[in-house]
């Protein structure tokens, strides 16, 4: 009886839809982009952009986080509510340029997403390049639910060079492109919720591809805990 009950509340916590918000702002891209969340009709998805993207109570309202959004700096308000909501169990996924998103808070690229791209030289490290348009073939090397069916990737693409990635994030595709660093899809270091940062995404050359969006359709259903 009792497990007949839990059964019962899972498939109906699962039936409830995914809410996914998508942090926007500071950098321009191409609409198509929203495209890659298609298809889904047990998604909602919401794009919240700067400088009002992330209020106190995140958590009650976002199962999962997709950071697409480039801003040199978040505010203290924003700041705190983010941090409390990876406190509380939220997923994050961040996405291609949200990679240089407040690259010089500490407590979000060391502890959280496990790398950063640097919009400048800092100490003794140069700062990080970007190269577009540039064509990517990554693939997986590691087995993980994030990578599941997605295969070999070519895309055309844009490459970074000379990223900051964490000794604690666990790799999870790599490309040998000589203009980009080799880790592409990475697990971040953070353990409180689940974090997966993926370099790949530019533009419609990624958007439109269907390994892509396996991989960002994986990674959102596994950092919601939801993958199969
Ligand atoms: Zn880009």
């Amino acid at each position: 009886m009792r497990a007949w009950l839990w059964l019962g509340v899972a498939a109906a916590l699962s039936a409830q839809p995914l809410r996914i918000q998508i942090t926007t702002g500071g950098h321009a891209y191409d609409p198509m982009f929203h495209q890659v969340f298609g298809g889904r009709e047990d998604w909602k998805v919401t794009v919240s952009p700067h400088p009002n993207a992330y209020r106190p109570d995140l958590r009650k309202r976002v199962d999962v986080l997709v950071t697409y959004d480039l801003v040199e700096a978040l505010s203290a308000r924003e700041m705190s509510a983010l941090r409390a909501y990876l406190e509380d169990g939220g997923g994050l996924v961040v996405l291609h340029h949200a990679l240089a998103t407040a690259w010089q808070w500490e407590f979000w690229y060391r502890e959280v997403v496990g790398g950063r791209f640097l919009m400048a030289p800092e100490g003794n490290l140069a700062g990080s390049v970007a190269k577009a348009p540039e064509i990517l073939t990554a693939k997986p090397v590691a087995d993980h639910p994030v990578v599941k069916d997605v295969g070999a990737l070519r895309l055309d693409d844009e490459a970074y060079k000379g990223m900051w990635i964490s000794p604690r994030s666990r790799v999870l595709m790599e490309t040998d492109n000589p203009n980009a660093d080799k880790p592409v899809v990475w697990i971040g270091p953070w353990t409180r919720s689940r974090v997966v940062a993926i370099q790949l995404g530019h533009g419609p050359g990624a958007y439109g591809d269907p390994g892509f969006r396996r991989l960002v359709h994986n990674a959102i259903l596994w950092v919601a805990g939801r993958e199969n």
